[in-house]
């Protein structure tokens, strides 16, 4: 006899990095896969196209977002004011610290379009939990949609 092999679940936070569905942890939710294509890089697949799950859940799905841009925003400093310590310290007598500030506020900049991506990617994971039956079709419907006001947000 064969056992039926069941299929793997993708890791929480790799999917969330490569910025796949919650619920199959396996289709892509933004068209276009590189985040520097600034005209382009926001749009969104309507639904997943491996499982099906609607990923616009309602109008303003997505305003919720600037919080976890703004947490994500506040973790990098973090990130780069202890690293920075670490490798290069602060001191009262230099411009050590400043410097920091510009580098990290350039870097910020700079990754802004990933980082808007990712934020989509943390949000909807709240409300979209992973399903192991993705393949069956117990998809969570959005519960109210607007056509004309998709993509004013
Ligand atoms: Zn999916």
């Amino acid at each position: 006899m064969c056992a039926v092999q069941k299929d793997e679940k993708p890791a929480l936070i790799l999917s969330i990095l490569k910025n796949k569905c919650p619920r199959c942890r396996r289709g892509d939710m933004f068209k276009e896969s590189n985040p520097y294509k600034l005209k382009t890089f926001m749009r969104m697949n309507e639904r997943c196209l491996v499982c099906g799950q609607p990923l616009d859940m309602e109008p303003g799905f997505y305003y919720g977002t600037n919080m976890v841009s703004y947490a994500l925003a506040v973790l990098f400093c973090v990130l780069t004011f202890v690293l920075w310590w670490i490798t290069i310290g602060f001191s009262l007598k230099d411009s050590r610290f400043f410097w920091w500030m510009g580098i990290n506020a350039f870097l910020l900049v700079a990754l802004q379009p990933p980082l808007m991506r990712l934020s989509r990617a943390v949000w909807i994971v709240f409300f979209v939990p992973y399903s192991p039956y993705w393949k069956e079709g117990d998809i969570i419907e959005p519960e109210r949609v607007n056509k004309e006001h998709a993509g004013n947000w």
